[in-house]
């Protein structure tokens, strides 16, 4: 395994991804917009997966203009979708790709900063469903897809407050303690058994709508940019990770 430092400055090889099949939750905006198209510029076949089409069709707009491999645009919305809908997802994905080789849960929603006190049922039903129950489910649900892979990679998207908790945080900072729990158990399960392994990436700071949203006054032209981080993306969706398993990785030093 690379030293933080090293996958932090990571420089992926032109074909990383060549011949890779991989899936990205919240792929028409921020972080996994950027890891769609860096993903697709390293040679792999993406399927955007989101709620929003039209930002996903833009995104594969830009991939098909690069020509790069033609992505499939996957509609899905993680706070209504069904066990069922993962499982027909498994099935597609089988039967016209044949495999899955990278999935990376990118899709989270902020919720509300503000007191745990005073924090509203709905909201944070909605948080722990976006950001962990679909995420559980969907892994569970693709696992027969990642498994016909010879090096199937799981990537969690965590978060500073996942690991030391932060007043106000509320439903987010806890789901993001879930996010690492949840990938420590899946990762040790896995071990040993076959070719899939389950890692968590944390952004860090890093500029885009959820980055604003939780910190209106910040200037994000002093933070990094979704392009800037992917090479920890890269290194974990790529064979050069093929060793590492139940790690919580950094993207950035900050
Ligand atoms: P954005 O808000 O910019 O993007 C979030 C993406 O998730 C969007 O594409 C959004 O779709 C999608 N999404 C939200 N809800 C759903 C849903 N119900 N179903 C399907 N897709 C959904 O956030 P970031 O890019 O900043 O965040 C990406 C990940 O990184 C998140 O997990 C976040 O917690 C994490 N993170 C981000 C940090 C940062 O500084 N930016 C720091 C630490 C962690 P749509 O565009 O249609 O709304």
């Amino acid at each position: 395994m690379l030293s933080a430092e090293q996958i932090i400055h990571y420089q992926p090889s032109a074909d990383l991804l060549n011949n890779r099949i991989i899936l990205i939750t919240g792929a028409g905006d921020g972080i996994g917009k950027a890891a769609a198209l860096a993903c697709a510029s390293a040679g792999a076949k993406v399927i955007l997966a989101g709620r929003t089409v039209t930002k996903l069709e833009l995104v594969y707009d830009l991939i098909t203009a690069a020509g790069q491999q033609e992505p499939v645009i996957c509609p899905i919305d993680l706070e209504g979708a069904t066990v069922d809908d993962y499982d027909e997802l498994c099935v597609n994905i089988i039967d016209q790709l044949g495999r899955l080789d990278g999935l990376l849960h990118n899709a989270g929603i902020l919720g509300q900063r503000t007191p745990l006190n005073n924090y509203r049922q709905d909201v944070w039903d909605r948080v722990m469903q976006v950001n962990v129950t679909a995420q559980f489910q969907m892994t569970q649900a693709l696992m027969p897809a990642l498994e016909k892979s010879d090096d199937g990679s799981i990537v969690f998207t965590s978060s500073s407050v996942g690991q030391v908790g932060r007043a106000f945080w509320g439903a987010y900072a806890v789901s993001k303690f879930a996010v690492e729990g949840m990938v420590q158990v899946w990762a040790e399960e896995l071990q040993g058994l076959g070719s899939v392994r389950v890692n968590a990436i944390n952004p860090g700071a890093t500029a885009t709508n959820m980055r604003a949203q939780a910190f209106p006054a910040e200037n994000p032209g002093e933070l990094k940019t979704a392009e800037q981080i992917m090479p920890a993306y890269l290194y974990l969706l790529g064979a050069d990770s093929s060793d590492v398993n139940g790690q919580s990785i950094k993207a950035q030093a900050r």
